[in-house]
């Protein structure tokens, strides 16, 4: 996330005022405890809390300015917030992130209880490290330079930042795709297939609106200000990741400054999607984006994709117990075994083993087939599709 660098003017105007008007609770007040990096005081509500990020301040800075070309930093801030702020007085428009950089006052403010700090506090010094030239960078790219280069810093992180970015942006041009077969093993009798099931499932957006890909080159996904809804902002940080990593593995990041340069050569105020969508081999149309993302899909990021959607295989297994009928048969659930892969992706492919952990949403998912199937028994709507057919 970035903060422009008119907020952090905006700061100062009103952090002048405050003092004027002998007013002081504008600007959020810093966190109690501090420690010290080379590049600056990081503050936190513990001192623990501020050492911790310090050491990894300290050790990510230097890393984030080797692996990124035309890049270098000054002294900078780090503030660990409940809630991100950089004003006290009104809601923040940033309240919905994990951290953003805020240029003008020189800050990096980071959410304290973010399942992931280290790899936005790299994803935010990179923003604060960029030089002028990256200017060129439409926003939304600028984005995925930044997930980019926290995925190549902090590797731990890695397979969860890729599923997030990459499921999410092809929930939002169509759909992910997931290929499932399961089957019934029957222990006692060794591993003999009682019945067996295939279906292809799509993981859609929560939010039914889809979003044109061309736009990542003109939204600009990091700003609060963008007109973009929370989730077809999601959806951008994902299609912008997609495209500067492909750019990155085909040219590096010096291909990526490399266009920034002919761009600024050229006195463009930005790279022309032309030129971005040569640099990442990718065509105009949806299909050419959801093809890269399944590409770029691997098992690591298969199995985070079934972690952040655990309902996801709620359906087939359902069929396959076919619960919601006389012939339930909860017993089988021991012995559901499968495998789920992404069409396109040569090995995105995880086995199941044991799904028993699902029992608690199949026991609601048959309470629904029952009443579903109850209520057309009676001839009542059942206030979804399958109504229609009763009118
Ligand atoms: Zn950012």
């Amino acid at each position: 996330m970035h903060c422009p660098a008119s907020a952090g003017r905006a700061a100062r105007v009103l952090a002048l005022a405050a003092a004027l008007l002998g007013l002081s609770a504008c600007l959020a007040q810093p966190p109690a405890e501090s420690a010290s990096a080379r590049l600056g005081t990081v503050r936190a509500a513990t001192r623990a809390r501020a050492e911790d990020i310090a050491r990894a301040f300290d050790e990510l800075a230097p890393r984030v300015v080797k692996t990124v070309p035309g890049a270098h930093l000054e002294p900078l801030e780090v503030w660990l917030q409940q809630t991100p702020t950089l004003y006290s007085l009104r809601a923040s428009t940033y309240s919905d992130t994990d951290g953003f950089w805020a240029e003008g006052v020189r800050r990096i403010h980071l959410r304290d209880s973010a399942e992931q700090v280290h790899r936005t506090l790299a994803h935010e010094l990179v923003h604060a490290s960029l030089d002028a030239v990256w200017d060129r960078l439409p926003g939304t790219l600028e984005e995925g330079l930044c997930d980019l280069v926290a995925a190549r810093l902090v590797p731990g992180a890695a397979a969860r930042l890729r599923a997030g970015r990459l499921a999410t942006a092809a929930a939002a041009i169509g759909g992910l795709p997931l290929d499932v077969e399961l089957w019934i093993e029957d222990a006692s009798d060794g591993p003999l297939t009682a019945r067996g099931l295939e279906a292809r499932l799509r993981i859609v957006a929560e939010e039914p609106e889809t979003v044109d890909p061309g736009d990542v080159f003109v939204v600009r996904a990091g700003l609060s200000t963008s007109r973009a809804t929370a989730g077809a902002r999601r959806a951008f940080y994902g299609l912008g990741f997609l495209v500067a990593e492909r750019i990155a593995a085909r040219g590096g990041l010096e291909g990526l400054l490399g266009l920034c340069q002919a761009a600024e050569r050229d006195g463009l105020e930005s790279i022309p999607a032309g030129s971005l969508l040569a640099a990442a081999d990718l065509e105009p149309a949806r299909e050419s984006y959801l093809a890269a993302i399944l590409e770029g899909l691997g098992p690591a990021e298969l199995r985070e994709i079934l972690r952040l959607h655990p309902g996801a295989l709620v359906e087939p297994v359902a069929n396959l117990l076919g619960l919601g009928s006389d012939l339930e048969a909860w017993d089988d659930l021991a012995g559901v075994r499968g495998r789920i892969s992404i069409p396109g992706s040569r090995d995105a492919v995880v086995q199941i083993l044991d799904l028993t952990a699902l029992r608690p949403r199949l026991e609601a998912e048959s309470a629904e087939r029952w009443n579903l199937r109850n209520r057309a028994l009676a001839g009542k709507p059942t206030g979804g599709p399958a109504s229609e057919g009763a009118r």
